[in-house]
């Protein structure tokens, strides 16, 4: 059986639980879109374009009202954008008006943090406004394929600061901890970007938009992590596509008090005890 093109999420769903992978990636059964996806992909649509801002109007004086507005107006213009995606959620008015002024609160947030480094750029560097601007410019939405570990990602922001490469993934998440998951995605990132340039980025991360950029150095053993994970899975999925292989994990992300997995009415996995691996918490 041919080798499966894989992803950091198609990996991280497989390992939460193997049926839920074989659901999505396997059978393709449809996912139900939810808030925190579309808000999600609006917040990362205002952040890719923020950095085309037109700065002609921007002066050393006037720069932070001026990315204040800006970033304002480029999310109400994505949250409009979105509007059909968000209708078919069907979220009442007021969880509209909540989902709205939080993920706007996240962007304010991480407008204050890119706007404090820019201060320190133009000071450190005594460079002018739209020449700090341009060096804080990452490159957005990259893809990276492999062919060698059959493996896609998209990386958010990858940012050359003197010497050093750092590749930023933004997160809306409540849950501000690094965990398993996100390490391994970030892992899979730096494997990407080492294959293709030939050399590991200097540092890898998450802007929790929620709170502020956590940085972690990039050593052989998180790429090792990469590799290993990588194997695993493919040495799985390219031995058998029954379902029967890919036993079901019940755990707390099956339901939880405002929601369910996409597959649960499918999955009944209450109703198949002798298909169960793992009851975790
Ligand atoms: S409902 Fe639970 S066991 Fe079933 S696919 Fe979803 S996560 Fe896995």
């Amino acid at each position: 059986m041919a080798k499966r093109v894989e992803s950091p999420s198609s990996i991280n769903t497989f390992k939460q639980c193997p049926r839920k992978y074989y659901y999505q990636y396997i059978a393709k059964l449809p996912t139900l879109p939810n808030i925190h996806q579309v808000r999600g992909n609006i917040a990362h649509s205002t952040l890719e374009n923020f950095y085309n801002l037109d700065l002609s109007q921007f002066t050393e004086e006037n720069y932070h009202l001026k990315f204040r507005e800006a970033i304002q107006k480029l999310f109400v213009h994505y949250w409009n954008h979105y509007q059909p995606q968000l209708w078919g959620l069907q979220l009442n008015k007021d969880q509209e008006q909540f989902y709205f002024e939080e993920t706007m609160l996240m962007l304010m947030n991480w407008t204050n943090h890119f706007i404090e480094d820019l201060a320190t750029q133009m000071q450190k560097k005594n460079l002018p406004l739209p020449e700090a601007f341009q060096y804080l410019t990452p490159l957005r939405e990259m893809e990276y394929t492999s062919d060698n570990y059959s493996i896609r990602g998209f990386i958010d922001a990858i940012h050359h600061l003197e010497d050093e490469v750092h590749l930023i993934d933004y997160k809306t998440n409540a849950n501000l901890e690094v965990k398993d998951s996100i390490r391994l995605q970030l892992a899979i990132y730096c494997l990407l970007y080492q294959e293709k340039h030939g050399k590991a980025p200097s540092k890898v991360g998450i802007f929790f938009l929620r709170h502020k950029l956590k940085l972690m150095n990039v050593d052989e053993e998180l790429i090792q992590l990469a590799k290993t994970e990588i194997e695993l899975i493919h040495a799985h999925t390219s031995r058998t596509e029954d379902p029967k292989d890919y036993p079901l994990c019940v755990s707390s992300l099956c339901r939880w008090s405002t929601g369910q997995c996409d597959f649960f009415e499918t999955c009944k996995p209450f109703d198949a005890p002798e298909e169960i691996i793992k009851l975790a918490p």
